[in-house]
């Protein structure tokens, strides 16, 4: 395993102190040499791994080490037995996204509730074997949430840098409980992100965004844990949320990796789908250009994709949108809501970015893109309750002011008859 730089090639350690560009400014991005490996012998480790509770190698990243980070000595790892999350189905969602058949995997179920603990804890981990003390990261709250939790579990710092709006409280909240330096900023996620990248080395602080290129090692086990689930069969299509595009480049290329190593026989597409105030990257695929503009001052009610220039892009536009034959689309934050609700209602639940993911699946099938044959795959990338005022949002459309937040709602008196009669109403 070594680091590679994605655009001149030049070469890392993967033990290098700082490990997040090249000199030349490029990404960096994680070779592994897969010359000695053999499917069936991982799928047994993998199925034997998954029967153990509460060791270091039982959650449903680091399950997979030998794909994730193979040079990392277990003693560093620090972990909350992320990942092993549901799997679900349900018929509302398949009808209302059209394909034949639909699987919803909720990383929304995650130890801090959302995705970014499949990647943190191994850039927590590789952080914590390389000796750093101070764990820092800028975010649009989920990102921090994941750090602050594992910097508290490591008995290390976290230092985070929030854009003072925009953030749902939910997650700022969880952010700051968890016991991390919170610094409120001004500007957004691309804000913080560029003076990160500039003054981190300066400030003696280790940077758990998804430039670390750990992040991205781990958000794999993502794709290996659901094609785990499905006995190493995937759906034609995997349908995910972009923001700062780490979750598209890191399904992409594990799905390569899957394939490559012989544990799927074929490759399922991936389809990213951005929200319409912030699509810098369905913008740049639609125009065929090949260099990313950015968006000024990104607005949706998604507020985990509320990002303009996507660090990322050029691993997303390698990984899932050329490797697997992707696509892009972009959705309205109305339809991020509807979608959102049918969700909630289905029982498994998420918060609007996810809902983005259905909605757009909804959005491709309704224009032949996708086939109502074929079968896909959402991530559910954040809980329910990682952000209660979307939900006030959409439960108070049309109804009338004051009867949300619930400590508003008018009491029923508690007898057979006053509840029967609410009951008809
Ligand atoms: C971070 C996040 C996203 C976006 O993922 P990227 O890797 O930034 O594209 C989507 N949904 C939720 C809930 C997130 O926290
Ligand atoms: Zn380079």
């Amino acid at each position: 395993m070594k680091f590679i730089c994605f655009e001149c090639a030049r070469e890392y350690p993967v033990a290098h102190p700082v490990i997040y560009r090249c000199e030349c400014g490029g990404l960096l991005d994680t070779v592994h040499d897969w010359r000695h490996t053999d499917a069936e012998q991982l799928r047994r480790l993998f199925d034997m791994r998954r029967a153990d509770r509460h060791t270091p190698l039982s959650g449903g990243v680091w399950r997979y080490k030998e794909l994730i980070h193979p040079s990392l000595p277990i003693e560093h790892i620090v972990t909350k037995y992320e990942g092993n999350t549901g799997l679900y189905e349900h018929e509302l969602l398949r009808r209302y996204t059209g394909v034949r058949r639909l699987w919803l995997k909720a990383q929304s179920e995650n130890p801090s509730g959302s995705f970014k603990d499949n990647g943190m804890t191994v850039a927590v981990s590789h952080g914590l074997w390389l000796g750093w003390e101070r764990f820092a990261c800028t975010s649009t709250g989920n990102t921090s949430s994941s750090m602050a939790m594992y910097a508290a579990l490591a008995g290390k710092e976290a230092v985070v840098f929030l854009p003072a709006a925009g953030v749902s409280l939910n997650k700022s909240l969880q952010t700051e409980a968890y016991g991390a330096r919170l610094l409120r900023t001004e500007g957004g996620y691309d804000e913080g992100i560029r003076f990160l990248e500039q003054y981190a080395g300066q400030l003696g602080l280790y940077v758990c965004n998804s430039i670390n290129p750990l992040r991205i090692e781990g958000q794999k086990s993502i794709v290996f844990e659901l094609a785990h689930d499905l006995r190493w069969k995937l759906p034609d299509w995997i349908v995910l949320p972009g923001g700062a595009l780490s979750n598209a480049s890191a399904l992409g290329k594990g799905l390569e990796e899957l394939h490559r190593i012989g544990l799927i026989e074929s490759l399922p597409r991936v389809a990213v789908i951005q929200a319409q105030g912030a699509s810098p990257f369905h913008a740049m695929l639609r125009s065929e250009r090949r260099q990313l503009h950015p968006v000024l001052s990104p607005d949706t009610v998604a507020s985990a994709l509320n990002i303009g220039n996507p660090p990322n892009w050029p691993k997303a536009l390698r990984y899932a949108i050329e490797r697997t034959g992707g696509v892009t689309a972009s959705v309205s934050d109305e339809d991020i809501l509807a979608a959102k609700s049918v969700i909630d209602r289905s029982g498994i639940g998420c918060e609007p970015a996810s809902a983005a993911a259905v909605a757009g699946l909804r959005k491709l099938v309704a224009d032949g893109t996708i086939g109502p044959d074929e079968t896909a795959a959402c991530i559910l990338t954040g809980h329910l309750l990682k952000d209660t005022e979307a939900i006030v949002k959409s439960l108070s459309a049309g109804i009338p002011a004051g009867r949300y937040p619930a400590a508003a709602a008018t009491a029923i008196r508690l007898d057979a008859e006053h509840v029967a009669r609410a009951l008809q109403a």
